[in-house]
């Protein structure tokens, strides 16, 4: 059966690792046209190019102009830009005394900042052919207090504002745009955390377990299609029950 994301343009930053690395492949195996960036990890990005067809932008969230001119080529060559994936982010967890203000700065400008640009020089294109469907990747600290992270949470929470009225701004012109929300999820991301916050936090988690990039990826790929075309503005919580239940 013919796939509707057949031919069409999808972009995920960050998809060299990870979540977007998950999302890229599905994209792929499904027939998009898939197109990512990435930042420090070259290799791994030519891995994934190579692995599932999709082609590797290098380009970083920090870059406005780069992202500009990028989406601008996209569009451009191939007549039209259907999906795009803000998925690129970081953490740089610090109690706030001692967080150094460049790192509450680094991980505003990628997470928060990055999304904006290319949501920006998206939306363009997306106008023109009165279609088109922004996803945003956020987290459980967006929506719920961790310590350590107030940088990150602040990038995140400001994400799912974001989102909500960028929905209400385009969604009368065909643009849908929504929140994944994952939990824990086995990543790079997650495999930094102590053994002890690891464990106290599967016990928090009503599944028991982390959660894998595919199971993100496909919330991603259901909001995309057709399937969700009256889901505007929303936010998908993917996070085992983490903040839903009592554990
Ligand atoms: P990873 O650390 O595994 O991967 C991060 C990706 O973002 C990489 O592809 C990386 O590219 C890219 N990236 C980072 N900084 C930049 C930059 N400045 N410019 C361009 N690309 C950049 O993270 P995850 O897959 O775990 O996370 C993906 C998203 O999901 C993030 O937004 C994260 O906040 C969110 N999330 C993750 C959770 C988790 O438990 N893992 C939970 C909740 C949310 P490169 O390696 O090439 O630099």
């Amino acid at each position: 059966m013919q796939s509707e994301f057949e031919g069409q343009i999808v972009l995920v930053t960050g998809g060299s690792r990870g979540i977007g690395r998950a999302i890229v492949e599905r994209f792929a195996v499904l027939g998009a046209r898939v197109f990512f960036t990435y930042h420090h990890h070259e290799e791994e990005a030519r891995q994934v190019a190579s692995t599932c067809g999709a082609q590797a932008l290098h380009c970083s969230q920090t870059d406005p102009d780069t992202i500009q001119a990028t989406v601008e080529r996209l569009a451009n060559e191939n007549g039209r830009l259907d999906v795009l994936i803000n998925n690129a982010g970081i953490t740089a967890d610090m109690f706030l005394l001692l967080m150094p203000t460049e790192d509450w700065n680094r991980v505003l400008d990628t997470n928060l900042n990055g999304a904006f640009h290319w949501s920006k020089a998206a939306v363009r294109p997306m106008l023109g052919a009165r279609r088109g469907s922004i996803i945003n990747i956020a987290s459980v600290s967006g929506l719920v207090g961790v310590p350590g992270q107030t940088n990150y949470a602040a990038s995140k929470g400001a994400l799912l504002a974001f989102s909500r009225s960028l929905a209400a701004e385009v969604g009368k012109r065909g643009i849908r745009v929504n929140t994944v929300v994952p939990g824990f999820i086995e990543t790079d991301m997650t495999a930094r955390l102590p053994p002890e916050i690891r464990q106290r936090s599967v016990e928090r988690i009503t599944v028991g377990r982390f959660g894998r990039p595919e199971e993100v990826a496909s919330t991603v790929v259901f909001l995309a299609s057709s399937a969700a075309s009256y889901i505007v503005g929303q936010t998908i919580v993917v996070d085992g029950g983490l903040t839903a239940t009592a554990g």
